[in-house]
């Protein structure tokens, strides 16, 4: 068994030689006789696919594309990258739903974490001491499907599922629930990581805490995450899950502060909510919840002072053997002490893995519909507390007009669920929202909704934020200069730039991130 591996260990290392020898002019097919016995792929449809993202809007094609079976092979690949002459980008690719090619790697090796190969990773479950074990590439689908086995599930999510752990735990990982337990990156135990050096550690808050923090939140820039241990808690069978409307932009962000400020009383689960500039819209994405039985249309409400409504999401979970009257009456306590528009009550109930999954019904109907694989220019700030009308204002019911192309998200969390060490970046206040234009061009629409002038849409946002002097953040973040890049990091860039230079001193790591130019 030494042997064969030491002689895939030679292969691996002669082609990833021969690629960086050969450069641009290598041509694939002399290398696929051999790539095909290896992890290694120069197959024309995987470099193919993993120049793609969900974004659609680059294209940028490695030279090769690796499908791990282990960290030992993460590993190897990028030790050769670290120690060769010539130096050779890596990045790993969760499941390619950024937006900018954030896990594309020009000239060099896309390391497949999502469904790879073998699949000798299973997720294990410890029962005794609440979390699992799972490889990097996992999708949170799949996480949250093994540990139903035991009774129990992750405390943090995203609204959408097939994301990969670590591709989430390099951003923060955000829904309704972070208001309470933090972001996914504040419910992990402990991560296995490949260095930029091609190092295997273990770290965790209290073992190499240096570089846990670093790759939680850290855009890929500080390692390759192949292991994660994540917090569980004893999962829910049922969630009661209502939407209230609101025509007046305070009240509605009133609710929600007071809501998340909840800590040891009865609250709810989970505080979304989404604004409706265009009312024929929303039905795409989030709303077959919005059913001609309920008791009043939306299009039959007049928005005071402008077009705008304002729709809060909560749920209330519970278990199998709880009393339904009990949560009908916890719900209505705290539904009394909201102002929404009278009457304007959405209830629905359903199982908890259901509304998990929620949003993977709605990329079913938009697949159906031909309009998932199309151009995503999102955008997703935070913005503080403090400035979050003056964006009202000027965004949603300014810069944005009647049309959006897409939902257009709006939550406040507490700054406090956060590890100011981790490599995130947060508005300076206590709390502060998020605000996903989750936006879809269609080339050949209206002229509303192409991607030339939703990007301009975008642009013009962040502009008016500059010029009224709002301190956005970016969340999931995209720039192309360093400037940009040490703007967004602010008094963090000095710790960000040290530990890159630790651990990952030759720039190999997501260059797809455009913050540091490799160093060869
Ligand atoms: P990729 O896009 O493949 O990778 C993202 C970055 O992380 C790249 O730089 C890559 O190199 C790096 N990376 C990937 N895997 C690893 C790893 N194992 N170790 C180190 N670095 C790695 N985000 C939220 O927080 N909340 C949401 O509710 C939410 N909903 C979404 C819904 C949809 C439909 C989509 C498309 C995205 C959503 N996102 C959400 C954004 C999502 O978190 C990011 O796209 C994130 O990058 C995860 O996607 P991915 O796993 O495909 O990672």
């Amino acid at each position: 068994v030494n042997q064969i591996m030491a002689a895939k260990l030679l292969l691996l290392s002669a082609i990833c030689r021969l690629i960086v020898t050969v450069g641009s002019t290598l041509h694939p097919t002399d290398l696929l006789l051999v790539g095909t016995e290896n992890q290694l792929s120069f197959n024309r449809s995987e470099i193919r696919s993993a120049s793609l993202d969900f974004g659609k809007m680059n294209t940028v094609e490695p030279m090769a594309v690796l499908r791990p079976a282990s960290a030992d092979d993460v590993s190897k690949v990028v030790k050769f990258a670290y120690e060769s002459a010539h130096g050779l980008a890596v990045s790993a690719r969760g499941h390619g739903h950024s937006i900018n090619g954030q896990s594309q790697a020009g000239n060099g090796v896309v390391v497949e974490m999502s469904g790879s190969r073998g699949g000798r990773w299973r997720p294990v479950v410890s029962e005794k001491l609440m979390y699992v074990d799972v490889w990097g590439g996992e999708l949170w689908i799949d996480v949250l499907k093994s540990t139903l086995k035991y009774g129990l599930a992750p405390k943090s999510w995203t609204d959408y599922l097939y994301l990969s752990v670590g591709g989430t735990l390099s951003n923060a990982g955000i829904s309704g629930q972070a208001f309470n337990h933090g972001p996914q990156i504040s419910n992990v135990y402990e991560v296995d990581v490949v260095t930029g050096k091609g190092e295997v550690v273990t770290c965790a808050e209290d073992k190499n805490s240096e570089l846990f923090h670093a790759v939680m939140g850290g855009l890929g820039q500080f390692g390759i995450i192949t292991r994660a241990r994540i917090a569980l808690e004893h999962s829910p069978q049922r969630v009661r899950w209502i939407r209230v409307l609101y025509s007046n932009f305070s009240a509605f962000t009133h609710d929600q502060e007071y809501l998340i400020s909840l800590h040891d009383q009865p609250k709810f689960d989970y505080v979304e909510g989404f604004v409706i500039v265009d009312k024929g819209l929303i039905n795409n994405w989030r709303s077959s919840f919005f059913s001609p039985s309920n008791p009043i249309k939306i299009s039959s409400i007049n928005a005071a002072g402008g077009n705008v409504l304002y729709c809060l999401e909560i749920t209330k979970n519970y278990y199998q053997h709880s009393d339904p009257e009990s949560i009908d009456q916890e719900v209505e306590a705290l539904l009394k002490k909201l102002n929404y528009i009278p009457g304007s009550v959405f209830t629905t109930d359903l199982p908890y893995v259901d509304f998990l999954d929620r949003v993977h019904k709605a990329e079913l109907k938009l697949r159906s519909k031909g309009l998932w694989d199309v151009p995503h220019p999102w955008l997703n700030l935070f913005v503080p507390k403090s400035r979050i009308v003056d964006f009202d204002q000027g965004v949603f019911k300014g810069i944005l007009g009647n049309k959006t192309s897409g939902p257009i998200l709006i939550y406040p969390m507490n700054k406090n669920k956060w590890d100011d060490e981790t490599s995130v970046v947060t508005p300076n206040e206590d709390v502060f929202y998020l605000v996903a234009l989750l936006r879809s061009a269609l080339e050949n629409g209206e002229e509303a909704l192409t991607l030339e002038r939703l990007s301009n849409e975008n642009r013009r946002i962040l502009d008016f934020c500059v010029e009224h002097n709002i301190e956005v953040k970016q969340y999931l973040p995209h720039y192309t200069t360093r400037q940009e890049w040490m703007d967004h990091y602010g008094e963090k860039w000095p710790q960000f730039y040290k530990r890159k230079m630790e651990f990952d001193p030759r720039h190999i790591l997501a260059t797809g991130q455009r913050i540091f130019e490799p160093s060869f």
